[in-house]
């Protein structure tokens, strides 16, 4: 059986009209399933007896198990959601000022296999379809009882190795039916695959792009990121050149400080030529530690030093602070346990 959340509204509408019914009968579905948060068809009131034992014939609701919930100390609060097929994700809700963020995982494992990252240690057993990419956001509203106001797809995952799952969970959360979550609210990071950031930037959409640089050469970025063999600097800076150019949005780069490795002067200056001129900042992250790998996170003093030298040079920086560390919830820190 199919499950009633894998529907963008487009695809719902064209189904229903399919099978005889009305196409406005997808934005009557989409507001039980996302406004009011309806389990059941037979709740579904302002739908015909005919529509509801159709539905209830064809569709079944995805459903995420809690099997772990734990809060850090700044409010930050990480999910182990177990799925149909028992396997786990994980899940981050972030608190801010602005509003509360949802961290969403798109696959299980992850064959891109960055050198420095937790979730890369897990070959990838499968894609996470739309409705288990979904329900992360619904379900972690439904327990917290708060709204969710920005997502960011950076679990577990390249999302652009699942590029079509995730365009259409985007498509729900942005719906003004669905989820409703404005697309300026919401950030795709990618590691650079290329001929997909083309394909989002053909989209023109406004949703956020962040980009995993965490190198200023090749040398560097190849030796902590395989698929720079495939994608290399030069192609990920023109794709993301050619993606500020399509969309007349900023992009992100994102760049971990790893002691000794990336974050010299010299690589700061290195970056600034590569980004000249761009309508782009750089978010520099501070390393969580993997207790598998020897990285060591750059010092503060290191770190502050790479962050003066870019604003120097003219380019937009912010130096972040992690959450939820405690919990094992920062960047890079997720593992789908259990697969
Ligand atoms: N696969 C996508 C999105 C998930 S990772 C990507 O790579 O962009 C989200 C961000 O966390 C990426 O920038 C990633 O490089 C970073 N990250 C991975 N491991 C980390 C770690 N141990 N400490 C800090 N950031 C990490
Ligand atoms: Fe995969 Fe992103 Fe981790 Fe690299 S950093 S292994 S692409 S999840």
């Amino acid at each position: 059986m199919k499950n009633i959340y894998q529907f963008t509204l487009n695809d719902l509408q064209i189904y229903l009209v399919e099978q005889k019914f009305k196409k406005f009968n997808a934005r009557q579905i989409f507001e039980w399933l996302y406004k009011k948060n309806i389990t059941s068809f037979s709740n579904m009131s302002n739908l015909s007896k005919q529509l509801r034992s159709h539905l209830q014939e064809n569709f079944i609701f995805t459903k995420l198990n809690v099997v772990k919930h734990q809060v850090s100390e700044d409010g930050t609060e990480k999910f182990l959601f177990e799925l149909r097929d028992s396997n786990v994700i994980e899940t981050v809700l972030m608190r801010h000022n602005y509003g509360n963020s949802v961290c969403v995982t798109t696959q299980l494992g992850c064959n891109i296999g960055c050198s420095f990252c937790a979730s890369g240690l897990q070959k990838k057993k499968r894609d996470l379809t739309v409705d288990e990419i979904v329900l992360q956001v619904l379900k972690v509203q439904e327990i917290t009882k708060e709204r969710v106001s920005h997502v960011v797809v950076m679990g577990i995952g390249e999302p652009f190795d699942n590029y079509s799952n995730t365009m259409n969970f985007i498509d729900v959360v942005n719906n003004p039916y669905g989820l409703e979550i404005g697309a300026r609210h919401i950030t795709v990071s990618t590691s650079g695959i290329v001929p997909k950031i083309i394909d989002f930037a053909d989209e023109e959409r406004q949703i956020n792009l962040a980009i995993s640089l965490h190198a200023s050469n090749d040398e560097i970025r190849s030796k902590i990121m395989k698929i720079n063999n495939t994608y290399s600097i030069d192609d990920v800076i023109k794709a993301s050149r050619y993606y500020v150019e399509k969309t007349k949005r900023r992009i992100t780069f994102e760049y971990i400080l790893l002691e000794g490795l990336n974050d010299e002067i010299r690589h700061a200056n290195e970056l600034s030529d590569l980004l000249r001129g761009m309508n782009c900042y750089v978010n520099l992250i501070r390393y969580n530690s993997v207790k598998e790998f020897d990285y060591k996170g750059s010092s503060d003093k290191r770190a502050d030093n790479f962050y003066k030298q870019l604003q120097n040079r003219g380019i937009n920086t912010t130096l972040r602070r992690e959450k939820g560390s405690d919990i094992d919830a920062a960047c890079g820190q997720l593992r789908s346990k259990n697969v």
